[in-house]
């Protein structure tokens, strides 16, 4: 079983963010990588360095502006404001303005960061552009016939709209893979367990029928990104009945979990997928700081089985997990599951 990491992803780190009402450093710590590699190397996995993604397939996911401004605003900002470095938003298009984009940077950046804790520097381009760029070729290998690859990503991908960034999220790491199986598979299904709702991966998907998302998630009424994630969100257009929310009451367990994974399994098995992405969050571990669930690291073990049960071509990619000293345990019980099935 292979892994793959970009050179690029190394030593990002992000600007200080504004979480629960003070500016502090980013929960999303290079560390985190760092951690995440530790473990694929113990468990003997082969890292990867993968090619850097290629621009029409971030096209397929992301919109021109949005790429643009990603690209062009972190250089920009600091010529117009001497001694800044990174740029964050602190107005945004909200429900009584109209969806325009205005000129000036500042007013870019609250149409293109849907949050506070995802902050623009000199860096944060090149570390999402690999961290894409691994989940690409991750979905690479699975297409020419290996039965499952891992993904390193960081920065996560899950909160990224098409046209817009989000906690921690630039580029949508989990939907480009789900676009890579769309070249050989008709039907994708791309399942995520991180904690939080995957509202990027929904918004780009919701009204397609050919790929099917489900997000298992702590419940959206107490949890970011509180607007979205609830189980009346169903898909739109042809899209209806392609988006299946499940969310979990605050503090639930491995039981709850598992019975809502089934519901999921269930329905990827209906929908007949030929090619499964996994949004790998492990914050939904019980030691997780950002975390309100409740799953141990045997349910991790559970939650892997099940999902290797489905027995398709896999590719799991990282999305949350906080805790650097403990995220390594919800890993390695994925992964060794995995990995057993390819052996
Ligand atoms: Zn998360």
């Amino acid at each position: 079983m292979r892994a793959v990491v970009s050179s690029l992803q190394r030593g990002y780190k992000s600007a200080p963010v504004f979480f629960r009402g003070q500016l502090v450093e980013s929960q999303d710590t290079p560390e985190r990588l760092e951690a995440f590699i530790a473990v694929a190397l113990e468990m003997g996995l082969d890292l990867i360095e993968p090619p850097v993604v290629v621009d029409p397939l971030l096209k397929s996911v992301h919109e021109p502006g949005y790429l643009e401004f990603l690209t062009e605003a972190p250089g920009r900002w600091p010529q117009m404001m001497p001694g800044v470095t990174s740029l964050m938003p602190n107005i945004y298009p909200t429900r009584h303005f109209p969806a325009r984009l205005p000129q000036h940077y500042l007013g870019q950046a609250g149409y293109y960061l849907g949050d506070m804790v995802s902050p623009l520097t000199a860096q944060t381009w090149g570390a999402a552009l690999g961290s894409a760029s691994s989940a690409a070729h991750a979905a690479s290998l699975v297409l020419s016939g290996e039965p499952v690859a891992y993904a390193l990503c960081r920065p996560s991908g899950h909160h990224a709209h098409a046209d817009m960034g989000q906690g921690f999220c630039f580029l949508n790491n989990a939907a480009i893979a789900a676009i890579v199986g769309r070249t050989r598979h008709a039907r994708v299904a791309v399942i995520d367990v991180d904690v939080h709702h995957g509202n990027g991966t929904q918004h780009i998907f919701y009204d397609r029928d050919d790929v099917f998302f489900t997000s298992l998630h702590s419940d959206p009424e107490m949890t970011y990104p509180f607007f979205t994630g609830h189980a009346d969100e169903v898909g739109s257009g042809k899209g209806e009945g392609f988006n299946l929310n499940l969310p979990l009451k605050i503090g639930s367990g491995d039981t709850d979990y598992l019975c809502a994974l089934d519901i999921a399994i269930e329905r990827i098995r209906r929908f007949d997928a030929g090619f499964l992405v996994v949004s790998l969050g492990l914050d939904a571990h019980e030691s997780d700081i950002l975390g309100s669930l409740n799953v141990t690291s045997e349910g991790f073990v559970e939650i892997a089985r099940r999902l290797a049960a489905l027995r398709l071509p896999t590719v799991l990619v990282q999305e949350g997990g906080y805790t650097v000293s403990q995220v390594g345990n919800a890993l390695r019980a994925v992964l060794s599951v995995f990995a057993a099935t390819v052996k």
